[in-house]
C-alpha cells in the first residue's frame, strides 16, 4: 500500500515545505512497510517532475484543466489517485493549498481527517496526532479511524527530506479530462509582483503592524529591512484589513504560519491571533515603542523606541 505525499510546486520546481510532508510519509512508511509516492498537480510538470523525483517516485497528473489549482479538480484527482493506490494515507504540507485542496479530498474519500500536525507518536498500535488548537492555546492529541487518512503537516515542525540515491520512477496519471468537475473555474489572479521569498519559506521574515498607516510608508520601512536580510515581509491583520498590505502577508492565526531562523516584528502589539502564526520562530526580534507590548514577552531581542528612527539605523547598520 500507498502514503501519498501530495507536493505543492511553483511550476519549476517543488516547494521546499513539501519535503517536511515528504519526511513525515516516509517515518510513518518505516515503521508500516508501506511504499510512499510524491503526487504532483499541474500542466506542463516535466521540470516539477524531474526535481520531484529526486526525492521519491513520482505520480504525475499533468494536464491543461489542472493548469491553476482550482481545487473540486484537483481534490478529485488527489481522491481517484489515492483510490487506485489503495493509499493509507495522504500527507501534505498545511498551506493555503492544502488548506483549500485537502478537506475536499479527504469528503470525496469518506477519510477522517486533521489539520496543522505538529508532531506525533505511536501509542499501542494507533497514531497519535498533535494539533496546536485555539490559536495555539491548546495542544490536542487526535488518532484518526478509517483509511485513508488524510493529514496536513506544519513544515516548520519537521526537517525536510533529503534525496535518495538514485531518482524515483515517474508514473504518468492518465487524467480523465470527462471526469472532472467544471463548477469553478480559474479566472485570475492579484498579486502583488515581489521578488521576495516565499513568506512559509523564507529564513527571515520582517513583518510590520498598525503604525505604518501607508503602503508607501509599509515598503518603505517594513520592506526595505526586509530586502536589506534577504528575507520575506509580513505584516499583522490590522494592515490587511486596512488594505495596506495583501491578505497573503498575513502572518496570524487566520494568516499564514512561518517559523523561520529570524523574525522582526516592526510595531506590533503581540496579539494571541498573530503569535499563534510566529511564535516558534527561532529567533524573535521585537521593535516597540511600548515597554509593555507584550510582544516583549517573547522576544528574544526587543528594541523599545519609534520603528520610524530604528528601522532606518539598522538598514544603514546592515549596509555596512
Ligand atoms: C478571529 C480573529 C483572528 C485574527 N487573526 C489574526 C491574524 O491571523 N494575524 C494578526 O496579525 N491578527 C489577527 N487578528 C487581529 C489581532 O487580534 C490584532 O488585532 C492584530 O494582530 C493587531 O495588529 P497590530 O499589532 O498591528 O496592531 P495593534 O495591536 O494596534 O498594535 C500596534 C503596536 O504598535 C506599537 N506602535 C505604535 N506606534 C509605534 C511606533 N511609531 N514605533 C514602534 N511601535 C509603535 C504600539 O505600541 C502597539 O504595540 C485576529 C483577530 C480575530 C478576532
Amino acid at each position: 500500500m500507498t502514503i501519498l505525499a501530495v507536493a505543492e510546486h511553483d511550476g519549476t520546481q517543488v516547494r521546499s515545505g513539501a519535503y517536511s510532508a515528504l519526511t513525515v510519509a516516509r517515518d510513518l512508511a518505516k515503521n508500516s512497510g508501506d511504499n510512499v509516492e510524491l503526487l504532483v498537480l499541474g500542466s506542463g510538470l516535466d521540470s516539477v517532475a524531474a526535481d520531484a523525483s529526486r526525492f521519491a517516485p513520482v505520480i504525475v497528473a499533468d494536464h491543461p484543466l489542472l493548469a491553476n489549482p482550482t481545487a473540486d479538480r484537483y481534490a478529485r484527482i488527489i481522491a481517484n489517485v489515492a483510490k487506485a493506490r489503495d493509499a493509507v494515507s495522504i500527507i501534505a504540507n498545511s498551506t493555503t493549498f492544502a488548506k483549500d485542496i485537502l478537506p475536499r479530498a479527504a469528503a470525496l474519500l469518506n477519510a477522517a481527517m486533521a489539520g496543522d500536525v505538529t508532531g506525533y507518536s505511536v501509542g499501542n498500535g494507533e497514531l497519535l496526532l498533535r494539533r496546536p488548537m485555539y490559536a495555539g492555546a491548546a495542544m490536542a492529541v487526535v488518532t484518526l479511524s478509517g483509511q485513508p487518512q488524510v493529514i496536513t503537516v506544519r513544515a516548520s515542525a519537521f526537517p525536510s527530506a533529503g534525496p535518495l540515491d538514485q531518482p524515483g520512477e515517474r508514473t504518468v496519471w492518465n487524467v480523465d479530462a470527462s471526469t472532472l468537475p467544471n463548477h469553478s473555474e480559474y479566472v485570475g489572479l492579484e498579486s502583488r509582483p515581489t521578488l521576495r521569498p516565499e513568506l512559509t519559506e523564507a529564513r527571515v521574515v520582517v513583518s510590520g503592524g498598525r503604525p505604518f498607516r501607508t503602503s508607501e510608508e509599509f515598503e518603505n520601512y517594513v520592506g526595505r529591512l526586509a530586502d536589506a536580510l534577504n528575507g520575506a515581509a509580513g505584516c499583522t491583520r490590522a494592515l490587511v484589513d486596512a488594505g495596506i498590505a495583501p491578505n497573503e502577508w498575513q502572518v496570524g492565526q487566520t494568516g499564514k504560519v512561518v517559523a523561520p531562523q529570524l523574525y522582526v516584528a516592526l510595531g506590533i502589539s503581540g496579539a494571541v491571533q498573530h503569535l499563534a502564526g510566529m511564535k516558534n520562530s527561532r529567533v524573535v526580534v521585537a521593535v516597540n515603542s511600548d515597554p509593555e507590548a507584550p510582544m516583549f514577552s517573547i522576544a528574544t531581542y526587543g528594541l523599545v523606541g519609534d520603528v520610524r528612527q530604528i528601522v532606518p539605523e539598522l538598514i544603514r547598520e546592515l549596509g555596512k
